[in-house]
């Protein structure tokens, strides 16, 4: 089936979305979510950084045609596990159109998974390098590529529906697996978690449903490069989620 997403340019189009996105729709659908985020314009900053970012390009990806949209959810939608990462990085996802594809993050991220055995490869470098995923969903708590990595509150909490409506619709989920502090604010936030839960590297957290948030640090450069992450505790996280029910 051909890609809907494919041959779509920067620019608004008659079906795009520049209000917020809605908390409460009826007859809602994963399917919807994803056309619904896919063709939104509602912070305007993001906009204007996710295209100059697919415009000007990175030099080793020149030839590339950038996505320069935001990026849905991605995986299995009747997932146990689903994992939530900060925003789309500006020459990895922003480039591909993938969720944490195309970059080191993405690296990381992967090769664990596909450990635990939740993806079939453990590559994530394209939208058709043939990546599934089983029992996982994955996406991120804002869907478009920040400056500096850096959303604003605004557009935080501008973009929250899309979390809160896919976490109403992926029914089987038991597990949230949190990468960094932002992310486990943002998934509390959507499911109005009162005291806040206190981020860490494998601390949990009770969610409503009985389901768990579980946190570990962020798959990023930053983290893997100083050895703050290393791949046996990004194992240990899957491991956890397991024995958690995911
Ligand atoms: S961050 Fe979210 S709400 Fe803002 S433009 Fe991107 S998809 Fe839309």
């Amino acid at each position: 089936m051909a890609d809907p997403h494919l041959g779509w340019r920067f620019g608004t189009e008659p079906d795009d979305h520049v209000a917020p996105p809605s908390d409460e729709v009826p007859g809602d659908s994963l399917e919807r979510i994803d056309r619904e985020i896919t063709t939104c314009f509602a912070c305007p900053r993001l906009v204007a950084w996710r295209e100059e970012t697919a415009t000007a390009k990175r030099a080793s990806f020149a030839t590339d045609d950038y996505w320069g949209r935001p990026l849905p959810g991605f995986g299995d939608p009747g997932a146990r596990l689903l994992v939530v990462g900060l925003a789309p990085a500006a020459h990895g996802g922003n480039r591909t159109g993938r969720v944490f594809t195309g970059d080191r993050s993405a690296d990381w991220l992967y090769r664990a998974m596909h450990r635990a055995g939740y993806a079939n490869q453990s590559t994530s470098v394209a939208r058709d390098d043939g990546l599934t995923l089983t029992g996982a969903w994955v996406n991120a708590a804002v869907r478009c590529a920040p400056p500096a990595n850096k959303p604003t509150p605004a557009e935080r909490d501008t973009c929250l529906p899309y979390l809160r409506r896919e976490l109403r619709l992926l029914t089987s989920v038991r597990v949230v697996v949190v990468l960094g502090a932002f992310a486990s604010q943002v998934v509390a936030g959507a499911l109005d978690v009162r005291p806040r839960p206190r981020f860490g590297h494998l601390a949990e957290h009770p969610l409503p449903g009985g389901r768990t948030l579980l946190g570990s640090y962020h798959p990023s450069q930053q983290n893997t490069f100083t050895g703050t992450l290393t791949e046996a505790m990004l194992d240990a996280v899957f491991t956890r989620a397991r024995e958690l029910g995911a």
